[in-house]
């Protein structure tokens, strides 16, 4: 149990600089490509929309070329519109579970099914197509505002940007810039701040719409105003969509409606906030811990590993 407690408020650390950014499958597999191994992608079916859920059933995982499982037995149900959370100390194997449901990688064993079909029997581009991934990895492009927003989609309306942006909680500062759209963000986004990056990030994923979002959140050091237009912003994106969230912030591991709480690739806890306080282990003793260190405002659920 005491290997999940050394989490809380890892502020100020220089790794905390690096925001959030949100990109598609697309962008993931031409920059974040982790897997060299020459892919199956026999799956034939497409995919439309997400109707009931995605279950893990008895999910063992171990990397290529590596003995250890990281994930053992894992079953997790994930139903159509609510967001899920995994909290769990560093290398509980969180990230790994949010790989798999894009087939970076595939189970070792037990499997993975979308509306009860194997996410093998997908042609895996349909699929990839309606997930949205939110990581920790910044990821803007050198180019404009507009352009960063409507990447990868094409027949993009100024509107739809505009409101995208609106919904992002992006648009007034976008409004500010003496080139508003048009205004170049610089590597990697360098002329925005954290906040901004994030927003502009999220309204790509807003335009996007993907049926289903897996969210890496970020322990950022935003300030208070940023750290509440993000919450916003993210809130105005998982709502009535699939999420699969690695919760980190406080407000949203609370709103979920499902925690998982994740040790050594096992669940060893599930249920909302208020059952998993009133069952007063493992989840408890977590949020106890924060709330004892609840000077530090942006302390963390978890001590995570940003790099
Ligand atoms: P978390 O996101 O909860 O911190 P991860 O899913 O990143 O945990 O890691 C789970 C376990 O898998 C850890 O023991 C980690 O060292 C191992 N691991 C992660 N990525 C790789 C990899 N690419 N190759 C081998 N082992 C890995
Ligand atoms: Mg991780």
């Amino acid at each position: 149990l005491f290997r999940l407690l050394p989490f809380i408020g890892q502020l100020n650390n220089a790794r905390t600089q690096f925001a959030n950014s949100i990109h598609s499958i697309d962008i993931v597999e031409d920059f974040l490509r982790k897997d060299n191994k020459p892919f199956q992608t026999r799956g034939i079916k497409p995919f439309e929309r997400l109707i009931e859920g995605i279950q893990f059933e008895g999910v063992d995982f171990a990397y290529p070329d590596h003995e250890k499982l990281v994930l053992k037995q894992l079953s997790l149900w994930i139903p159509k519109g609510k967001t899920i959370a995994l909290v769990g100390s560093s290398g509980a194997g969180k990230s790994t579970i949010a790989d798999l449901l894009p087939r970076f990688y595939d189970p070792t064993a037990g499997r993975i099914t979308i509306d009860g079909i194997d996410l093998k029997d997908y042609e895996i581009k349909s699929f990839r197509r309606n997930m949205g991934i939110v990581s920790q990895d910044t990821f803007l492009f050198n180019h404009t505002i507009r352009y960063n927003i409507a990447y990868g989609l094409e027949h993009i309306s100024e509107e739809e940007i505009i409101t995208a942006a609106r919904r992002a909680n992006a648009h007034e500062f976008i409004l500010q810039l003496p080139q508003g759209l048009d205004t170049e963000v610089g590597d990697r986004g360098v002329m925005l701040s954290g906040g901004q990056r994030q927003r502009i990030a999220i309204a790509r994923a807003l335009l996007r719409n993907p049926d289903i979002l897996i969210l890496d959140e970020a322990t950022s050091a935003l300030d208070t105003v940023s750290e509440r237009l993000v919450q916003e912003a993210i809130d105005e994106l998982c709502r009535d969509r699939t999420t699969l969230v690695i919760a980190h912030r406080l407000s949203t591991v609370q709103k979920a409606h499902q925690i998982v709480v994740l040790d050594g690739g096992q669940v060893v806890e599930i249920g909302n906030h208020e059952e998993l306080l009133a069952a007063n282990k493992y989840y408890a003793h977590l949020y106890q811990m924060q709330f004892r260190d609840k000077e530090h405002k942006n302390s963390s659920l978890i001590t995570e590993d940003i790099s």
